[in-house]
């Protein structure tokens, strides 16, 4: 398992130092603020929604290299999916999040981000890991235009 938890790192580094589709969105149709006061992550999240689909992902923002890692693999993972996708894909992703070390999930579900596993063990960083998924959500469900976790 040591080698396998390295290799989960390796990404979730990769992903902390160089994130994906970090920019901002001019032509962003939805734009959310996302904050965590518990480890000061702060990101803004950047949609361009088409009818359902999310046509393009992008975020700016600053925060530990689990945060920044966690919003990158979202963006790779959300574009060109409908909004009840992804709600599937973060109610999976929540659930390995939270189910504690002995739950087991079908990682196979969420493919690169099963990466963020070894996190359900620091509950502290859980927050981190998921903050750009709560920032999501609360984009697809429109309305708020910035979230802080608790
Ligand atoms: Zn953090």
């Amino acid at each position: 398992m040591s080698d396998l938890r390295d290799l989960y790192q390796d990404v979730v580094l990769d992903h902390g130092r160089n994130p994906r589709n970090f920019r901002t969105m001019e032509q962003a149709t939805v734009k959310v603020v996302g904050h965590n006061p518990l480890c000061g992550d702060k990101l803004v999240l950047y949609l361009k929604l088409e009818g359902d689909v999310v046509k393009d992902v992008s975020f700016e923002g600053a925060g530990c290299a689990i945060s920044m890692a966690s919003a990158s693999l979202l963006s790779e993972t959300t574009v060109g999916k409908t909004r009840a996708e992804i709600e599937e894909t973060f109610a999976h992703f929540h659930e390995m999040l939270t189910g504690g070390v002995e739950h087991t999930v079908d990682t196979g579900a969420l493919g690169k981000l099963a990466v963020f596993q070894g996190v359900c063990e620091y509950p502290t960083r859980v927050k981190c890991a998921s903050l750009s998924w709560h920032t999501m959500k609360a984009a697809l469900q429109g309305g708020e235009e910035s979230i802080t976790t608790e």
